[in-house]
C-alpha cells in the first residue's frame, strides 16, 4: 500500500487525507499547529491517524509522497529533509486533479483572485452548470473530489499552491496581474514569483484557454520570453492585437466566442480593477457556452465579495465602503482609483515594506483627509503629512478610527477603509477588521 503523509491539516489538507484514504492509501497527517476540532472529527470519522503540536519525522520520512499545505515554506527543515531524500512534494490541488475528470477553471493574480474566482462561480452556478468552488476560498477540491460529483471545478490558486503542481493542467487558466508580493517565500527575487505565477499555464495545449491582463508590464514581457501553448483569450481597456475583452465607448465587449457587449455602468462591481474582473470571467463563461443574456444579468445582480469595496450604509450623507482586504498598496490604489467622491481615507496596520509612492497622486486628487489607524504610523505621517490634508492618528481601534473618519467627512463624501497593510497590529485578520468596521459603521 503506498504511503501518502499530509502536512498541515487546514480545509486543504484534511480535504486530501479523506481523498488519501477513500483511494486506498496507508494516510497520516501531521501539523505542527493545534488541528481545529472540525478537521479532528473529520479525520477520525475516516478512521485516518494524525498528530498535531509536532511532527514526527520516522513517520514523515517513510512517505511514498507528501501532500503539503501552501502556508509551508519550501525551506522549513523538514521540507528539506524530504527533498534530500527525494520524495515529492505536491499540492492538494495537483493530488486531488488526479481523480477527477472534470473541468479545471483556474484562477490567480497577485490582486483579484478571490473577486474573479466567485464572480466566475456565481456566473456558472446561475447558468445552471454543477460547479463546484476550491482552492483558496471554498471546500477543499480534495473533499468535493471525494465526496461530490461536479462537472467543473473554479479554483482560486496561491503562488504557493502553484509551487507545488506539477502535472495538473487547467483547461481555463486565469493571469490577473503579477505585482511585487510575499517575496520574502521566493528568496526575495521577483522572477522567482513570477515563475510560480506562470505556473497555472503549465501542460496546456491549444485545446486550452489563458486569458490575462494585457497591459500588465510584467506579464507582457513573460510573453515575448516563453512559448505559450494555449489558445490566448487577452482583455485590456483599450482594443488592441488580439484582445478579446476590451471597452469600446460606454460598452464593455467580448468579441470570442460568442460575441456580447453591456453598458459598463450596467456592471454591479465598480472600478477599473473590477472592470478587469468582470471581463476575465464574462470570457470564461462565454467560453464555457454560458447564454450571453445569462453573462448580463449576472454581471449586472453579482452582490460582489465581503470586505472588497463592500458598500456599508450611508449615514447623514456619508458613504462608508470597507475594502479591509487591501493589505498591500496596489490594492488600495485601485480602490481611490474608483471613488466618485472626495474621500476619507482610513489606512495604516502592520506595514510589509510598503512604498506609498504608488498612492501618491492619487490621494492628493481624492482625498479630503486621512485617518492612520495602526500601532506604528510614523512612516504614514513621514509620507503623507506635508500634502497638507487634515490628518488624523487612532491607537486604541476601529470605534474610534471610524467616528473621527465620521467627523472629518462632509455629507457626500465617502469613508473608505482600505488599509494598504496587513492586520495583524490590532485586529486577527482582515476579516475581523472588516467585520468590526462594519459594526461600528452601523452603530453611528
Ligand atoms: P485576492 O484574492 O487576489 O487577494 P481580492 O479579489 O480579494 O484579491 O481583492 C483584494 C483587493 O485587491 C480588493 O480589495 C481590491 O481593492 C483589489 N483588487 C481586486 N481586483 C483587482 C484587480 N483585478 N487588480 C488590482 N487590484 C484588484
Amino acid at each position: 500500500m503506498s504511503r501518502l503523509v499530509i502536512l498541515g491539516a487546514g480545509e486543504s489538507g484534511a480535504g486530501a487525507a479523506v481523498l488519501a484514504k477513500v483511494k486506498g492509501f496507508d494516510t497520516f497527517v501531521s501539523d505542527m499547529s493545534a488541528i481545529k476540532d472540525k478537521y479532528k472529527d473529520l479525520l477520525d470519522q475516516y478512521e485516518i491517524e494524525w498528530e498535531e503540536g509536532r511532527h514526527t519525522e520516522e513517520k514523515i520520512l517513510s512517505a511514498d509522497e507528501v501532500v503539503k499545505s501552501p502556508g509551508i515554506p519550501n525551506d522549513a527543515p523538514l521540507i528539506l529533509k524530504l527533498k534530500e531524500q527525494g520524495i515529492p512534494i505536491i499540492s492538494e490541488i495537483e493530488f486531488a486533479a488526479r481523480y477527477t475528470g472534470a473541468k479545471m477553471v483556474c484562477i490567480t493574480g497577485s490582486n483579484g483572485k478571490t473577486t474573479t474566482t466567485s464572480l466566475i462561480y456565481y456566473l456558472l452556478t446561475q447558468a445552471g452548470m454543477n460547479v463546484g468552488l476550491a482552492g483558496n476560498i471554498g471546500k477543499s477540491l480534495a473533499l468535493q473530489v471525494a465526496n461530490e460529483q461536479h462537472d467543473c471545478y473554479v479554483i482560486e490558486l496561491s503562488s504557493f499552491q502553484l509551487d507545488n503542481m506539477y502535472d495538473f493542467k487547467a483547461d481555463i487558466a486565469i493571469l490577473m496581474n503579477i505585482t511585487p508580493d510575499h517575496l520574502d517565500r521566493y528568496d526575495h527575487e521577483m522572477q522567482n514569483y513570477i515563475d510560480a505565477k506562470f505556473r497555472i499555464i503549465r501542460n496546456q495545449t491549444v485545446a486550452d484557454a489563458f486569458i490575462f491582463w494585457q497591459d500588465d508590464s510584467i506579464i507582457k514581457k513573460e510573453l515575448t520570453k516563453r512559448q505559450i501553448n494555449a489558445t490566448v483569450y487577452p482583455f485590456a481597456v483599450t482594443k488592441k492585437d488580439g484582445t478579446v475583452a476590451y471597452v469600446d465607448g460606454t460598452m464593455m465587449k467580448v468579441d470570442y466566442p460568442s460575441p456580447f457587449e453591456m453598458k459598463v455602468d450596467d456592471l454591479s462591481l465598480r472600478g477599473q480593477h473590477n472592470l478587469y474582473n468582470s471581463m476575465a470571467a464574462a470570457i470564461t463563461a462565454n467560453l464555457l457556452g454560458v447564454d450571453t443574456a445569462c453573462i448580463e444579468s449576472c454581471l449586472k445582480n453579482f452582490k460582489g465579495v465581503e470586505h472588497r469595496l463592500e458598500k456599508v450604509k450611508i449615514v447623514n450623507g456619508v458613504c462608508f465602503i470597507n475594502d479591509s482586504k487591501a493589505t498591500n498598496v496596489n490594492s488600495c490604489w485601485y480602490a481611490l482609483q474608483s471613488m466618485v467622491t472626495k474621500t476619507v481615507l482610513i489606512l495604516g496596520g502592520k506595514d510589509k515594506g510598503n512604498d506609498y509612492t504608488e498612492i501618491e497622486d492619487l490621494v492628493r486628487e481624492k482625498c479630503s483627509a486621512l485617518v492612520y489607524m495602526g500601532l506604528h504610523n510614523e512612516k504614514l505621517h513621514a509620507f503623507f503629512d506635508s500634502f497638507g490634508l487634515p490628518v488624523a492618528e487612532v491607537n486604541s481601534g476601529m470605534k474610534e478610527a471610524v467616528e473621527v473618519a465620521f467627523r472629518l467627512a462632509k455629507p457626500g463624501e465617502t469613508v473608505l477603509l482600505s488599509p494598504c497593510c496587513a492586520s495583524f497590529d490590532l485586529f486577527k485578520s482582515y476579516e475581523d477588521r472588516g467585520q468590526q468596521f462594519k459594526e461600528c459603521v452601523r452603530e453611528l
